[in-house]
């Protein structure tokens, strides 16, 4: 059987006086929300098991454009496993190989290469590409329905005499309830705050400027370029030969400034952004000598190849977008049947390229403790295995939100020993190869 899309919950579902009933509600069909569909479709132990997933945004037209979306991800090794197990990497057409990705600062030319095995690469792919991906497996699911430009709009929890039977009002005032909400709403979660649970959140009044920009070289271009300077870091990431994406976080001031810049400024600024040459810093230099001198007690120096960035040439136009940049994280994960996953539980800084990739890793976690369950004879979403997932989860995911916010201070702190602190870590991460090795691991 095929899935049903109402396009339109008004003429299609607000009739039904009864509540409707769905095993499983996903709140939000993004990355995350369409991938935990896909997740759970795909498991035999829930063949039998309804899923509704709501997105407040109408339904996308998802064929392919000619131009790139100026939104992408770079996908782990791990996660492109994972879209291979879900059907999902056979319905993406266009991506990129990214086989290493060289990293440096403002104070030298240090850099760090992280080189991926050439058996499995790490992936930049437009986040519209894997939506649609996972949408396609969806639409052939017998029980997955999608209710596209619609939000809810009220929750009462356990609701039913057993408990953890939780009923969900939307903006049309059509009622639905289910067993298991999973929140994948995004940063703003409505969910989560239908929970009560404690959200940690900062913001880094910082912006993330995208768009995508034609190079001047015209190699295969599989290579990811990332400079951290004073104001936040600058990537770029190949997107085929001559065409990369760019993902620029700055201060709110400097962003405002550089977004009012025509393009060809813009494109100079880009410029100068990637190859400026080292500031000059004195105590950064002293620690730099004396941490070379260490290294050179401790094992080979690596940097022999020079570092050069690519040129940009131009911006394509109208690509150019910007995003506001915040840390948030919540205390708890699950409640009484209701679970977060993705953005909704967890934001970070796009500098490690990270942020859904900890999102799908929530998804792999999530669906094998409920298959668990089920499988133990339990009932789906017990509190039990709701636990599970969240102790799994926030082991992984907290160190490496640590470990990338503490990044971003070192390298945007006006601290001159933070600074050079920051400088010495290209050279001992890609000189100290267990260091480097954690940094990968911890990152895939
Ligand atoms: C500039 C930038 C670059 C990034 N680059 C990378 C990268 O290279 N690699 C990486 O891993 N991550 C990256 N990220 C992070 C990544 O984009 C997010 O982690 C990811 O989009 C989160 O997906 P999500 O589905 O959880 O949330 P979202 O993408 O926010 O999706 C939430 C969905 O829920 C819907 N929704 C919201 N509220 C409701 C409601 N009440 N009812 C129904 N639906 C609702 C929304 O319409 C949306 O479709 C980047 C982020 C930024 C800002």
């Amino acid at each position: 059987m095929t899935t049903k899309i109402f396009l339109n919950s008004r003429c299609s579902l607000t009739s039904v006086a009864k509540p409707s009933f769905f095993n499983v509600i996903i709140s939000g069909g993004g990355l995350i929300g369409q991938t935990m569909a896909c997740a759970l479709a795909k498991n035999p132990v829930f063949k039998n098991t309804n899923i509704l997933l709501i997105e407040s945004s109408s339904k996308k037209d998802y064929a392919q454009k000619d131009s790139y979306s100026n939104r992408v991800s770079s996908i782990a090794p791990t996660t492109i496993e994972f879209f291979e197990k879900l059907g999902i990497w056979k319905n993406i057409k266009r991506y990129q190989v990214m086989k290493d990705m060289k990293v440096w600062g403002y104070l030298s030319k240090d850099y760090i290469n992280f080189e991926h095995d050439s058996n499995n690469p790490a992936y930049i792919v437009e986040n519209d590409e894997i939506i649609n991906a996972a949408v396609m497996e969806n639409t052939k699911a017998s029980n997955v329905k999608i209710l596209y430009g619609s939000t809810i709009k009220d929750v009462t929890l356990n609701v039913g005499k057993r408990g953890r039977n939780h009923q969900i009002k939307l903006v049309d005032d059509s009622l639905y309830d289910t067993n298991l909400l999973i929140g994948a709403d995004g940063a703003n979660s409505f969910i989560r705050n239908v929970m009560g649970s404690d959200y940690i959140n900062w913001n880094y009044k910082q912006f993330g400027i995208v768009a995508t920009v034609l190079l001047s070289e015209s190699n295969e271009n599989n290579t990811a370029w990332q400079r951290f300077l004073p104001d936040g870091p600058i990537a770029i990431l190949p997107l085929e030969k001559g065409i990369s994406s760019l993902v620029w976080s700055l201060t709110e001031s400097k962003a405002k400034q550089i977004l009012k810049l025509p393009e060809e400024v813009f494109v100079d600024a880009l410029n100068e952004a990637l190859h400026s040459e080292p500031q000059k810093n004195e105590v950064a230099a002293i620690v730099n000598s004396c941490s070379k001198s260490l290294l050179g007690v401790f094992g080979p120096k690596s940097f022999s190849q020079p570092l050069i960035p690519p040129h940009i040439k131009s911006v394509v136009p109208k690509s150019i977008a910007a995003f506001p940049l915040s840390f948030g994280h919540c205390s708890q994960y699950y409640k009484d049947g209701v679970v977060l996953i993705g953005d909704s539980a967890h934001k970070v800084h796009p500098l490690a390229g990270q942020g859904v990739n900890i999102g799908f890793r929530d998804i792999q976690n999530l669906e094998a403790k409920l298959s668990q369950g089920v499988s133990d004879g339990r009932e789906l979403g017990d509190a039990m295995d709701l636990k599970h997932y969240e102790t799994e989860a926030q082991r992984h995911n907290i160190p490496l939100m640590a470990a990338i916010d503490a990044l971003h201070w070192i390298y945007t702190s006006d601290n001159t020993i933070l600074k050079a602190f920051g400088n010495v870590c290209f050279q001992f991460t890609e000189s100290m190869r267990p260091l480097k090795t954690v940094m990968k691991q911890l990152a895939t």
